[in-house]
């Protein structure tokens, strides 16, 4: 089935993992704009950003906000859903990682919370919660399209890169033996060069155009059971 049709006229309940500031609070604030039911997660419910506590009083029961540090176990978090209750989960939280011009300046420490943050702490994540989604419902991690391996022409930011290219690796193989088999579609998402606090003021794309388009593709997927890496205008992007 097409899926758009269907799953319109239901209720709709997104998690949104990383959701304080950034990107994550600006798919929080579209997807409520949209109609949806929104769970949010900060690291630390008692630093709940102004902005997230706004927003859940404007839309009242239609946000509701969770801890989760993503360096941690999400078993909590998945014990607290229901089965099949999700129709998306958007996996935002990221780190840049340390500074260094080479990859090998970095210390074994540097290099394990890059890789575990930005790679296998999505995977964990959404492999627990995959009981938690619905039929034709969709996962959608932050990626970049400074983790394709083929678009790579400048070679800067190596560790950043490789630890986004392990997250499209890593998802891919859970998107071809878990999500998929269990009727749920996966994106890799390429949000732009976003004005956020990773992106800096000289990006081009504002967090607004960046989470608009995002929802847009994110809501087209909604039915398709398949994995696609893909920017926030809905462009293809080569691995
Ligand atoms: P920001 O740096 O603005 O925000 C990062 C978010 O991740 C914050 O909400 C932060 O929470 C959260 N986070 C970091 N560490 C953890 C953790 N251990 N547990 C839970 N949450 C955590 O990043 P952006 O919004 O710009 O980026 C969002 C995603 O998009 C990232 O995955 C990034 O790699 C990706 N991306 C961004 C681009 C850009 O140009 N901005 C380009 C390409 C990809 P807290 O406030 O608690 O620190």
């Amino acid at each position: 089935m097409t899926g758009s049709a269907s799953v319109e006229h239901t209720p709709r309940r997104a998690l949104v993992v990383g959701a304080s500031r950034g990107i994550g609070l600006g798919l929080v604030q579209v997807l409520l704009a949209r109609g949806w039911q929104v769970t949010a997660t900060v690291r630390d419910s008692a630093r709940t950003p102004q902005a997230l506590s706004d927003l859940r009083e404007q839309h009242d029961n239609a946000l509701e906000i969770m801890e989760l540090d993503l360096a941690q176990s999400p078993a909590g978090l998945a014990a607290s859903l229901g089965p099949r209750a999700l129709n998306l989960l958007v996996i935002s939280a990221g780190i840049m990682g340390p500074d260094h011009q080479r990859a090998e300046q970095a210390s074994r420490d540097e290099v394990g919370e890059l890789f575990d943050l930005n790679a296998m702490a999505p995977l964990r994540l959404a492999r627990a919660l995959l009981p938690a989604m619905a039929p034709e419902s969709v996962i959608g991690f932050l990626s970049s399209r400074m983790g394709s391996v083929s678009l790579n022409d400048s070679g800067d930011r190596e560790l950043y890169r490789a630890s986004k290219a392990a997250l499209n690796s890593l998802t891919r193989g859970f998107a071809v033996n878990e999500a998929i088999p269990a009727g749920v579609g996966v994106l890799n998402l390429h949000p732009g060069w976003v004005q956020t606090d990773m992106g800096g003021d000289d990006a081009p794309v504002t967090v607004e155009q960046s989470v608009t388009g995002l929802v847009s593709v994110l809501e087209g997927a909604l039915g398709r059971v398949e994995q696609r890496f893909v920017d926030f205008e809905g462009q293809t992007l080569t691995w």
